[in-house]
């Protein structure tokens, strides 16, 4: 694949100095520097702190519940019948590695399943954790 510029989450330094204008959020989530990242190539998916629920289930076992992903592009929208209902749904790649990494939920079939709009399933073991903000990039 061709270069891509990722998007890379805040080292704890690089937030520190912009705490005066990040919001109380934002610079909770670099305070950590822990995120999770693509297995295959490390690009960065997403921080500690967008983690809704570890108690999901994927099609390759344990699955997370995050708000949002980061460097991730979508399949197309389809229909699935999930354990909890009838949902429509996209996939989700990893932009740099092509990787399949889980699905995004666009629409859920009632009131109780209506919190995972919007947000994203990443498959356990699509997923790496990584701290980022250490003295120096590691390879
Ligand atoms: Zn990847």
């Amino acid at each position: 694949m061709g270069r891509l510029a990722l998007e890379r989450l805040p080292s704890a330094s690089a937030a520190a100095a912009a705490s005066a204008t990040a919001s109380p959020s934002a610079a909770a989530a670099a305070a950590s520097g822990a995120i999770f990242a693509c297995a295959s190539c490390g690009a960065h998916l997403a921080p500690r702190e967008a983690l809704v629920s570890d108690n999901f289930t994927g099609r390759t076992g344990p699955a997370l519940l995050v708000r949002f992903v980061l460097n991730s592009v979508l399949g197309a929208a389809e229909a699935r019948v999930l354990r909890s209902g009838a949902h429509v749904v996209c996939d989700i790649f990893c932009a740099c590695c092509g990787e399949a990494l889980g699905w995004h939920y666009l629409r859920a079939p009632g009131a109780s399943e209506e919190y995972k709009v919007g947000a994203s399933v990443l498959e356990r073991a699509r997923v790496r954790d990584e701290v980022v903000g250490g003295a120096e990039d590691r390879d």
